[in-house]
């Protein structure tokens, strides 16, 4: 009978070390567990410098050679993983990719137009004589101030769609009216700044402004996200390229208007469109444009499943019959 009750304890007691033993292993000690993080943040930043190195060697081509796609889908993993949102890493890859847009703006630009992708929908246009910044955001510091203010410093004029904070960016603001640059934005966005000309009309409605010795000509479409009235603006630049920022317009209601002014005015060159617009299928076949260039991919302030993954994009880009050209951060795209 002991020895019976001696082999049972041996065996319980061998039990508990083994499933011990078990949790052990499953359960990383907290030394281990800070290796994983070294090892993580670590191999993010080996993926964030191959990422910008594949960029810069592959830049922004019509269709998407096999390179770019891979570069891409790697930066929708690490835009996926939010432990790496705040990161040193993430923050050192934007300062590059902003870097690279700053070293181009800096060269004169001798002919034809250049579509520069910043962070979010922020999109800078520039010819040989104007340069029109849209939607700028710094994303909450995530593009230093120094950097912001040397882009601002490139711009002539600043448009905003609509007054999410997003696409409206005080701090941006701040910088063009300090430079005394103007800002067109709708009539519910910094209503009491005398510097910002507030426009929002019920109809497409035409203006022209002055910039430098030239004129811009700028339409302004009342659209709306929702219940929120969103500005697009469509601008003819002095030498004739016609380009439409749609901001987030995202409506049912307005497809039918829409779908009439697109097939009124003439065919944009590029349109930078919301990349989770409804209004896409209005856009492609009324407006008709050249080139379609998609923005507000990955937008870090949004929840995992409203960071729209730039391989998203390209599965819709890749069902339409028009040129496309897909960039992230401080990528820019020249049309002859
Ligand atoms: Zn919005
Ligand atoms: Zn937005």
């Amino acid at each position: 009978m002991y020895l019976i009750r001696f082999f049972l304890c041996v065996v319980c007691v061998s039990i508990s070390v083994l499933s011990i033993a078990q949790d052990q292993k499953e359960q990383p000690t907290l030394a281990s567990r800070d290796k994983i993080e070294t090892l993580l943040f670590k191999q993010a930043a080996i993926m964030f410098d191959l990422i910008d190195h594949t960029l810069k060697e592959y830049p922004p081509e019509i269709g998407q050679p096999i390179v770019r796609k891979h570069a891409l889908y790697n930066l929708d993993a690490l835009f996926h993983e939010t432990r790496y949102d705040q990161s040193p890493e993430l923050h050192q890859f934007m300062a590059k990719r902003i870097a690279v847009a700053l070293a181009d703006l800096s060269h004169p630009l001798e002919d034809g137009m250049k579509i520069y992708k910043l962070y979010n929908h922020g999109f800078v246009v520039r010819t040989p004589t104007v340069t029109v910044a849209f939607d700028l955001y710094t994303g909450k510091g995530l593009i230093a101030d120094s950097l912001m203010q040397a882009i601002v410093d490139k711009c002539d004029i600043l448009f905003v769609t609509h007054f999410h904070k997003d696409h409206a960016d005080k701090q941006v603001a701040e910088m063009f009216i300090k430079a005394t640059k103007p800002i067109w934005a709708p009539t519910n966005l910094w209503e009491d700044n005398a510097q910002v000309q507030h426009i929002r009309c019920d109809k497409l409605t035409e203006r022209e402004i002055k910039i430098k010795n030239s004129l811009l000509k700028v339409t302004i479409l009342p659209g709306n996200q929702g219940q929120v009235m969103n500005n697009i603006y469509e601008i003819t630049t002095p030498e004739g390229f016609n380009v439409i920022h749609t901001g987030d317009q995202h409506s049912e209601k307005d497809m039918e208007w829409l779908s009439k002014i697109g097939r009124q005015i003439p065919a944009p060159d590029v349109l930078i469109v919301n990349c989770w617009t409804k209004n896409l299928s209005v856009f492609l076949n009324d407006f008709n444009p050249k080139l379609v260039i998609t923005g507000h991919e990955n937008e870090l302030g949004h929840s995992i499943d409203h960071r729209e993954p730039y391989w998203l994009s390209f599965q819709k880009l890749e069902q339409i019959n028009k040129p496309y050209v897909l960039m992230t951060w401080g990528e820019y795209y020249k049309i002859p």
